[in-house]
């Protein structure tokens, strides 16, 4: 039977509603989450680290550094056939994306929650589980790089986003799509996207603000993270990465402050492109030093520009690191 290392963080997969105050709360421990799951004893030998029991918001970079270590660490035994780590499905997008950032290896790393949580007739959990463990064991899981699976659905860690509040079909993978599923007849995959280029394990720079566009809105926020001397700026801007044209000034003396500016974009699918040229417009983005994203969302890119500046890229480094990695 192959062996699966089982991760546990928390999340609406671990969480019961409490009676007392009727709202669902982190309460199923590591070892209690694997014995309600009987089936999985069929798919893998499992081991078990409980990692944390917290809802996925509070999770932040540093932890999910501190989580990357552990699971390189797993992955490093010859043993361990593949890793699973159940976490809340709020920021499960990130965490994936940053371990794939962080860990190379050819074990397939996968990551699952839940959109019911346990005390809810219903529950999507157990299924998740079961499919996150067979993906997992999955010889052609291998190399993949980290992947979520959930709703019989397998996705790469860097296109995967959470579409929807409460749809147990919330996991989409927009301009993208699935690289799998999963089924009564097994785990299909049907697509090998390139490996994320990786970064350093090192712990990632925390003044990294993310700064979403929204028509008419001034550049307060900019001007404040330039007085703040913030570290890096992502600003999600419209379309193919427009932003109003009153940002363009902040964004210049961000720069000129040696503040990178990355630019993504606030629609869930596609690159930003430098084809605009109004005031705001993305080529004069471009011209003022703007980083663009490529496909990475808001989100994402600020934990790419984290570890960056944590591992000490100079800004041509982080050009060329993002433009390898915004796809
Ligand atoms: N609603 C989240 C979940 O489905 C809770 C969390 O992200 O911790 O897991």
């Amino acid at each position: 039977m192959p062996r699966v290392h089982l991760v546990t963080t928390g999340g609406t997969i671990a969480s019961r509603v409490d009676p007392q105050t009727g709202a669902a709360v982190p309460a199923v421990r590591a070892e209690e989450l694997v014995a309600d799951v009987p089936a999985l004893g069929r798919v893998a030998d499992l081991a078990v680290t409980e990692f944390c029991l917290e809802s996925s918001w509070n999770l932040g970079p540093d932890r999910i550094a501190a989580l990357a270590r552990v699971v390189r660490g797993l992955t490093a035994d010859p043993a361990v056939s593949g890793v699973v780590v159940t976490h809340g499905t709020d920021t499960l997008e990130e965490t994936a994306f940053a371990l794939d950032l962080l860990l190379d290896g050819e074990t397939p790393v996968v990551l699952t929650g839940a959109m019911r949580d346990a005390s809810t007739a219903g529950t999507d959990g157990p299924r998740n589980l079961v499919s996150a463990a067979r993906s997992a064991v999955e010889p052609a899981a291998r190399g993949l790089g980290v992947l979520v699976a959930l709703n019989d659905e397998i996705h790469a860690a860097r296109c995967v986003m959470k579409t929807h509040t409460t749809a147990m079909n919330t996991f989409a993978s927009p301009g993208a799509g699935p690289v799998g599923s999963v089924d009564g007849e097994g785990v299909r995959i049907h697509a090998r996207p390139a490996r994320t280029p990786t970064l350093p394990l090192v712990d990632p720079e925390p003044r990294v603000y993310l700064v979403k566009m929204a028509s008419g809105m001034d550049d307060l926020l900019l001007r404040a993270l330039l007085d703040a001397r913030a570290r890096g700026v992502v600003i999600e801007g419209s379309g193919a990465g427009n932003v109003c044209g009153s940002w363009e000034d902040a964004i210049r003396d961000l720069v000129k402050a040696d503040t990178p500016v990355v630019l993504s974009s606030r629609c869930p699918g596609g690159r930003v492109t430098p084809t605009y040229g109004a005031p705001g417009g993305g080529r004069r983005l471009r011209d003022l030093g703007v980083i663009p994203a490529g496909a990475l969302s808001g989100p994402k890119a600020r934990l790419a520009l984290m570890f960056a500046l944590g591992a000490g890229l100079d800004a041509a480094g982080l050009r060329a690191y993002l433009e390898r990695l915004g796809g």
